[in-house]
């Protein structure tokens, strides 16, 4: 029966400490949430700016609805494209420099997009192992060779990209790597895309609003060059505070997504109060240095405060930053401790990070407080003590 199989699964998850729960929030996007009737600190979000529910962007909101209504009524190609969605694009590419960039529903039909739409059989794939699941699950779209090499293993990279015999060749990677927090070598990479002719397809997803001057994301913060084979992707609901994404680079490159990527042309364009959310959004991310310096801060004093724990944290300077606890339900039952305590952190387990280290994956916001930070670090150590009681 189709039903037995499901249900041995799901016992089977659920035995390895792999099941799922959602849990219904009662308030907003922000450090402290309202959720089954508890008031809790949030350390779970994305919304590293603190913008998810800024009343700059409520307004945005309110005002385009009157304008524009609510729904697009049909794809981009076809009659869904608004003028806010156009206005979005132009400040987009104008924002991270570069010739042309394209607005998608979501940062996961982005990735969908690009290499399914420049590669064909015979072309090559080269990716970070520890890419985000849509980066994978793009590359399985392709008919393209698809490699994968250790994380941030440019030597190994180096030798796979000279020993290919692919027509064309793509390296595949995310800026800040969503799970541990750390940076992709861009640089290297840039140039390793020059000496062997291949693209260089960047996720910013939790870099854009956050690095480089201004918040214009990971590129910037290396000052890459706007190359041509260099290809920008980044999400419009983490730091931005929305939803969406954007794809930015060559206009050749742009022009050729927009005609052939197939989560582009099929679906149904978003809604045009998100353009002009985003349109606000970006005002303040550029004028969002007070913001981000108060993340760095809290960053630096989680890190100092969580030194002498027995879990190694990763080597991450971010928003990101992880526990590595390596059991699924050693991960789960300090999730759970902290919960009862308050204190919102994520356990992440398999799939989303290899077997074996499963993790405490605490994300910081410019609109966390530093007693908020000095709360976590007690409850954790008291959580190691309580262990060692
Ligand atoms: C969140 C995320 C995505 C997906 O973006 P959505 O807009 O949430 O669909 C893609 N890549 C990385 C690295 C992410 O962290």
């Amino acid at each position: 029966m189709i039903w037995d199989e499901l249900e041995v699964g799901l016992t089977r998850l659920a035995a390895a400490g792999l099941s799922r729960r959602r849990r219904a929030l009662d308030s907003p996007c922000g450090p402290e949430a309202v959720v089954e009737g508890q008031r809790v600190v949030a350390f779970c979000s994305n919304d590293y700016l603190g913008l998810a529910a800024h009343p700059a962007l409520v307004a945005a909101v309110r005002e385009a609805a009157g304008r524009w209504g609510v729904g697009s009524g049909a794809s981009h190609v076809v009659s869904g494209h608004l003028r806010p969605h156009g206005e979005l694009e132009e400040r987009l590419a104008a924002f991270v420099g570069r010739e042309r960039a394209l607005y998608f529903t979501t940062g996961y039909m982005a990735n969908l997009a690009i290499a399914p739409a420049l590669l064909e059989r015979h072309d090559a794939i080269f990716a970070d192992r520890l890419n985000h699941a849509s980066l994978i699950d793009a590359a399985l779209l392709t008919r393209a060779e698809h490699l994968r090499y250790p994380h941030g293993d440019v030597e190994t990279l180096a030798r796979r990209l000279a020993q290919s015999r692919a027509r064309r060749k793509l390296i595949l990677t995310d800026a800040v790597f969503s799970m541990d927090g750390d940076l992709a070598p861009l640089p290297e990479l840039l140039a390793l895309a020059e000496r062997f002719d291949a693209w260089l397809v960047v996720d910013d997803a939790h870099g854009f609003g956050v690095l480089g001057p201004n918040g214009r994301g990971s590129l910037a913060h290396f000052k890459l060059p706007a190359s041509p084979r260099l290809i920008l992707m980044g999400t419009l609901g983490k730091a931005a505070g929305v939803s969406g994404a954007f794809v930015a680079g060559d206009r050749r490159v742009i022009e050729w997504l927009m005609q052939r990527a197939r989560p582009y042309i099929f679906t149904t364009a978003s809604s045009p109060v998100i353009a002009a959310a985003l349109l606000a959004s970006l005002e303040l991310i550029a004028a969002g240095d007070e913001r981000r310096e108060h993340l760095q801060r809290l960053v630096a004093r989680l890190r100092a405060g969580l030194d002498g724990l027995p879990w190694r944290l990763s080597p991450s300077r971010t928003a990101i930053q992880p526990v590595l606890i390596g059991g699924n339900e050693a991960a789960v039952g300090l999730a759970e401790r902290l919960f009862a305590r308050g204190l919102w952190v994520p356990a992440i387990r398999p799939p989303t990070v290899p077997t074996g280290t499963a993790r405490l994956r605490i994300s910081l916001s410019a609109a966390h407080r530093e007693t908020q930070i000095d709360a976590l670090i007690a409850a954790l150590h008291d959580c190691v003590d309580d262990e060692r009681g």
